[in-house]
């Protein structure tokens, strides 16, 4: 096994770099990839920066140049349910790009040729990785497993978000990378999971929150989370 780790933002993929073995830097595509064990297992980890395009590019690198047989996305995003508050998780269940719209050639979110608007996520991946979310926050906040949308905007209004939440009752969070990542790893056949940490609740205070958050807590959940789920791999 070689894991893929994309994080979004530095913050969050600070405290892997440090705690990497042996690790060696590799700069490809605008990105800087770091290869190194993590936790014993063989890994990459790697920035998307952010947007669909951005973290598809990356996820595709991954696979194709740095042979990595499977992929984690750790980051954060905005609540899309009442249920799921700031500092919650979600682990993604199946991801939707939220942006997609083809209709009336196709149904609106489908992704031409693929016949999915809503792609699966591997499920032993993704159960480990909630398991590994679940044993780091004990009983501080939740754990969520559920739809996650995608789509190159930052969500930072309530009627947008509620319009979205119409066409996606069972939409958990908001962000702007994880359906991408999503398509690659289902056109390459390769096993993935993602997890966000609830930033913000995607209206008019998301900014704000967001900025506070990911300075404070973010980094932090990253780290403890990765760290259980490599563990749990050996
Ligand atoms: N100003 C920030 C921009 C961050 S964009 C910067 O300079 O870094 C927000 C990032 O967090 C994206 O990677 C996205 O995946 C996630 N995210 C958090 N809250 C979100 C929201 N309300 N809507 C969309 N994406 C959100």
């Amino acid at each position: 096994m070689r894991l893929g780790i994309i994080s979004a933002l530095a913050e969050e993929q600070q405290g892997l770099l440090e705690a990497m073995e042996s690790p060696y830097k590799l700069i490809h595509g605008k990105r800087e990839y770091t290869a190194g064990k993590l936790w014993k297992i063989d890994s990459v980890a790697v920035l998307s920066r952010i947007g669909k395009v951005a973290a598809a590019v990356t996820a595709a690198t991954l696979v194709e140049k740095f042979d990595v047989t499977h992929i984690i996305f750790t980051g954060v995003a905005g609540s899309a349910d009442l249920g799921v508050r700031v500092g919650d998780v979600v682990v993604a269940d199946s991801l939707a790009q939220h942006d997609f719209d083809a209709s009336p050639l196709f149904p609106r979110f489908e992704i031409p040729l693929t016949g999915l608007s809503h792609m699966p996520v591997d499920r032993e991946l993704s159960l480990k990785l909630s398991l590994a979310t679940r044993e780091f926050l004990q009983n501080d906040a939740q754990v969520h497993r559920g739809l996650i949308g995608s789509g190159d905007q930052f969500i930072k209004d309530k009627a947008h978000l509620m319009s979205l939440k119409e066409a996606l009752p069972d939409l958990l969070a908001v962000e702007m990378e994880g359906a991408a990542v999503a398509q690659v790893c289902h056109e390459l056949g390769v096993p993935f999971a993602i997890m966000r940490t609830i930033s913000d609740n995607a209206n008019e205070e998301a900014a704000t929150d967001f900025m506070q958050f990911v300075q404070t807590v973010a980094s932090r959940y990253a780290f403890g989370i990765i760290q259980n789920f490599c563990k749990s791999l050996t």
